[in-house]
């Protein structure tokens, strides 16, 4: 299996010892770079939009979202690369591994993190966005938004699952 690589390779010592101090936090997949991040999330759901997609290489994204000032590099900053295609979004990555790290908002003040990434932190997705791009419809109950929020500019608009 090839997580096992993962898991002696610092990433299970690194989720293990954090977890110890009772610290929510993400890592990479290789665990080079870690990420504090600073009290609870202010959002938690799913992306839909082609973007989501073709960065994650998945039929939608899972993110987490903070001020951006909550979420900080504490361990691998020099590792850290970022893209920006559309500018609206930097994305970031380990350059060791590949492994998505975060993707800051500059215009929104905001920044939100790989769900897979994050450890210490059950996800509890409420919301899932750009609906209306989805390429697999998901069932679960949870809203369904056109596109983004009113509140970032957004329709607002609930559709249906
Ligand atoms: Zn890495
Ligand atoms: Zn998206």
């Amino acid at each position: 299996m090839q997580d096992r690589d993962a898991d002696t390779n610092g990433r299970a010592a690194q989720v293990g010892i954090d977890a110890r101090i009772g610290k929510p936090g993400a890592a990479c997949f290789c665990g080079a770079v870690v990420l504090a991040l600073n009290g609870p999330p202010e959002e938690m759901g799913y992306c839909h939009c082609e973007s989501c997609r073709a960065y994650s290489g998945a039929p939608f994204g899972a993110y987490m979202l903070w001020k951006s000032e909550d979420v900080t590099i504490t361990t691998g900053t020099e590792l850290v690369g970022s893209f920006n295609r559309t500018g609206m979004s930097d994305r970031h990555f380990c350059r060791r591994c590949g492994g998505h790290l975060m993707t800051r908002h500059p215009d929104l003040g905001l920044t939100d993190v790989g769900a897979g990434a994050v450890h210490g932190i059950a996800f509890a997705p409420a919301v899932h966005l750009n609906y209306s791009e989805a390429v697999l419809r998901v069932h679960d109950g949870v809203p369904k938004l056109r596109d983004f929020p009113g509140e970032v500019g957004g329709s607002g608009e609930r559709v249906a699952e």
